[in-house]
């Protein structure tokens, strides 16, 4: 199965992610984790990286094509991926279909995580993340049962520097930007499936879970 969730920052993209790549025994390929991941690193990528991402901005389209282009070359992509934060425009979704065109592949749905604004701001200015495994918590809808420490790993975990409430607007400004003409994209390809994703993250997922197995068994859309 090969999947991607759009949606605006703090729709639960990653949390959501995270669990279906589990559920289905796929990849989960995030290009905001492996953007953190180069920026912790000190790569050249995520030296070029970080300011963006510090202004809430996008990251150029050709550093993402070659960053991407190398996360699709390893062998668990054939088993299936969710792919979380990219496409985040028009260009990177043509970009998208060369790569997996090349690797004669084709996306089997895309689901918008359509999610209100006031819901946004709740959870990502409440949002931890865990420095280890990267897994999301939630300073009052998910607080992890030690404070500040992984409940799956026992790592650290921090705010992330753009969830500031500055930052969040103008990540929520450049999504607005760009989301109407992807989803439009989707739609044209009759690929994109909505759901609300406003309720806790337990409903949005039986929510996707059915979806995909409507998908499975057409006669059940
Ligand atoms: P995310 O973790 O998806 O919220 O992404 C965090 C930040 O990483 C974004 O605000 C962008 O600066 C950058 N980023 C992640 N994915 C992309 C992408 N597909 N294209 C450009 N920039 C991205």
């Amino acid at each position: 199965m090969r999947i991607i969730l759009l949606g605006p920052p703090g729709a639960g993209k990653g949390t959501q992610a995270k669990i279906l790549a589990k559920e289905l025994n796929v990849s989960h390929i995030s290009t905001g984790d492996l953007l953190r991941q180069n920026v912790s690193e000190g790569t050249d990528l995520g030296k070029e990286a970080k300011d963006f991402m510090n202004k809430g901005l996008l990251v150029p389209d050709e550093l993402i094509r070659q960053m991407l282009t190398k996360r699709f070359s390893r062998p668990d992509v054939k088993a299936g991926f969710i792919l979380d934060g990219y496409p985040r425009n028009i260009n990177q979704a043509q970009t998208l279909e060369d790569i997996l065109a090349g690797l004669k592949m084709g996306i089997d749905l895309v689901i918008d995580l359509a999610t209100s604004e006031s819901v946004i701001i709740q959870r990502l200015s409440g949002r931890l993340v865990c420095s280890q495994c990267g897994a999301n918590f939630h300073i009052r809808n998910m607080p992890p049962k030690k404070e500040m420490t992984c409940d799956n790993c026992g790592g650290k975990l921090y705010q992330r520097s753009d969830d500031k409430e500055e930052t969040i607007k103008k990540r929520l400004a450049v999504y607005a930007a760009e989301s109407a003409s992807l989803i439009k994209y989707y739609q044209d390809k009759e690929k994109l499936y909505t759901i609300s994703a406003n309720e806790d993250a337990q409903v949005v997922l039986k929510k996707m879970l059915d979806l995909i197995d409507k998908r499975d068994d057409p006669l059940k859309v």
